[in-house]
């Protein structure tokens, strides 16, 4: 029976970000090699997107695979308060040497959302500690940094935190930075700093909001601002790492550095759940304490699972191999060469790149907006082709895993190029 899957999938699972009644092709997936997924019929798409931006070596990468199956015969959890194990040990350590100098100590959680959480909490405390609480956040609009009820409220106000909008506590929205704007973000921070209590922001590109992009030099003036007025600065990392942006952290294009730091994504190469949030000395020792009060209270069951933190060691290891460092580069290079073709399409405007995603916008009649169902057609376009790409609204974006050919990039162009010129949305 063809539809055998999706029939049992239809009675009992609920899908994330999907309207549900409308839901009319969620495929069966039963496996995944490389860059590509495949159905239960035989169809083959080239994950385009890294499945939701976390891949980076592709799917059930045999290294991983091995190295987390003899983590799984060794030890596959453990309580990770008052016990420790060495993956998390040696990933902490191994991670620590590749971000800012000031980063200084890791704390493990389980996804995008919950290393944000845990980044909030820090700031939070960390001025409760010096009995100095301060109660107003400082974000970009238009931000994203997950569904739990903290990150929710410091991301941008739209229809996906609508009916929550009561229930989010109070944030104070920002442009990001230009050339242009400096000063009056200056003058802004400034009658603001007493009672902000930090700066949560995805450095170079919002993903979410519709990958869009700004210049590392104009962040790098607001964290200059921000260290003058006294604000601590979370930079959430959970899509720009692991050489998402051609380097290894959006951290390796500033001069300053951040106090707090958020990973998931792709930290695992995109197999096994995992968040962490770093922080630096300054952040730690305002918890240490002969008080216990001043403890932060936070954990998760599965803290720095030995799975997951395995994983991440494996893909860590591959992503640091030449070979591996030379896709990424080459997958720049074609990014940027179709580029230019697609700025000179007449139905396309602000095509833009940062590393290995590049993005433009399909111009139609239609409001720019998630909703804009022009990315449904697109979607189920490509899907067509067996490729898989999931547009934001009128927003299209490659985002793939690092082992895609060189031959598959071209093709995906391919598509794309005739889709647009067969196409009148
Ligand atoms: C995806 C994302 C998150 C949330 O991560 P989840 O694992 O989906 O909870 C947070 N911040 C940024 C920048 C993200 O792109």
């Amino acid at each position: 029976m063809c539809n055998e899957l999706k029939t049992r999938d239809k009675a009992v699972n609920w899908h994330p970000y999907t309207q549900m009644k409308t839901a009319d092709n969620i495929i069966p997936i039963i496996k995944g090699e490389g860059a590509y997924l495949y159905d239960d019929k035989g169809n083959r798409y080239i994950d385009a997107v890294s499945s939701w931006w976390v891949t980076l070596h592709g799917h059930a990468h045999p290294y991983i695979a091995q190295r987390v199956s003899e983590q799984l015969n060794t030890l596959e959890q453990v309580i990770f308060a008052g016990f420790t194990h060495e993956p998390a040990i040696r990933l902490s350590e191994n991670l620590l040497q590749l971000l800012p100098g000031n980063q200084q100590k890791v704390f493990y959680s389980d996804n995008g959302s919950t290393a944000v959480e845990v980044a909030l909490k820090m700031c939070i405390q960390y001025h409760y500690n010096q009995g100095k609480p301060k109660t107003k956040i400082l974000a970009f609009k238009n931000a994203y940094h997950g569904d739990t009820f903290g990150a929710m409220s410091v991301s941008g106000r739209s229809a996906w935190t609508q009916p929550f909008g009561e229930m989010l506590f109070e944030v104070i929205f920002i442009d990001t930075p230009t050339a242009e704007n400096l000063e009056n973000l200056r003058s802004e921070l400034k009658t603001i700093s007493e009672e902000v209590l930090c700066f949560i922001y995805e450095p170079l590109i919002q993903g979410a909001a519709g990958m869009l992009m700004y210049q590392a030099r104009d962040l790098n003036e607001l964290m200059k601002l921000c260290k003058e007025e006294g604000i601590l600065m979370i930079q959430d990392e959970v899509f720009t790492g692991f050489g998402r942006t051609g380097k290894l952290f959006a951290a390796d294009y500033l001069s300053e550095q951040p106090d707090i730091m958020c990973f998931s994504k792709g930290l695992t190469g995109g197999t096994l759940p995992m968040g962490i949030t770093t922080c630096s000395h300054k952040i730690y020792n305002a918890f240490l304490s002969d008080d216990p009060y001043k403890t932060l209270f936070h954990g998760h069951s599965f803290t720095a699972n030995p799975l997951s933190c395995t994983a991440a060691l494996a893909s860590m290891e591959l992503l640091s191999e030449e070979k591996n460092q030379l896709s990424i580069e080459r997958i720049c290079q074609q990014h940027a060469q179709f580029a230019i073709l697609l700025k000179e399409h007449q139905h396309i405007e602000n095509v833009r790149q940062t590393g290995t995603i590049l993005a433009w916008e399909y111009k139609n009649d239609q409001q720019t907006s998630y909703f804009n169902n022009i990315g449904k057609l697109f979607y189920d376009e490509f899907l067509s082709r067996g490729i898989l790409m999931r547009p934001l609204g009128n927003v299209l974006y490659l985002v793939p895993p690092y082992c895609i050919s060189y031959e598959d990039l071209e093709y995906i162009y391919a598509q794309i190029m005739e889709i647009l010129n067969k196409t009148e949305w």
